[in-house]
């Protein structure tokens, strides 16, 4: 399992916020929001570094990072208004910590994305 900053946050080795934990999905507080609710929800049992390296075999582990980011929502009263989910893969999307991750964003209206900078 390669080693990445939330490696480290899975292991408790550095603190973080964390809201959401089941059996393989943690969920925890970006520490540079984007929005008034930003939380990451990432596999605790595997260590894929992005998007690209997803195989067939992975897409019940990226179902559950989905079901736990809408469950999480659910929970939080954020639902009924709305939220968005966004994953980066790589340079051109701005990846920086390469654990799979889903990005959380609610409690706002969004602005459009996707124009390049
Ligand atoms: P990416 O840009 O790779 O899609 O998302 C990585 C996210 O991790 C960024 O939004 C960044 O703010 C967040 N992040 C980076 N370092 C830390 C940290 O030490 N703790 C927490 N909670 N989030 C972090």
């Amino acid at each position: 399992m390669t080693d990445t900053l939330f490696g480290k946050i899975i292991r408790r080795e550095i603190p973080a916020d964390i809201v959401y934990e089941d059996d393989d999905v943690l969920g925890f507080r970006d520490i540079a929001p984007q929005a008034p609710v930003h939380v990451l929800f990432i596999p605790k049992n595997q260590a894929i570094p992005t998007l690209d390296d997803l195989r067939p075999g992975d897409a019940e582990l990226v179902g559950k990072l989905v079901l736990a980011a809408a469950e999480y929502a659910r929970r939080e009263g954020l639902a009924q208004k709305g939220y968005r989910v966004v994953m980066n893969c790589r340079e051109d999307a701005g990846q920086t910590v390469f654990h799979l991750h889903l990005h959380l964003l609610a409690g706002a209206r969004l602005g459009h994305f996707g124009a390049p900078r």
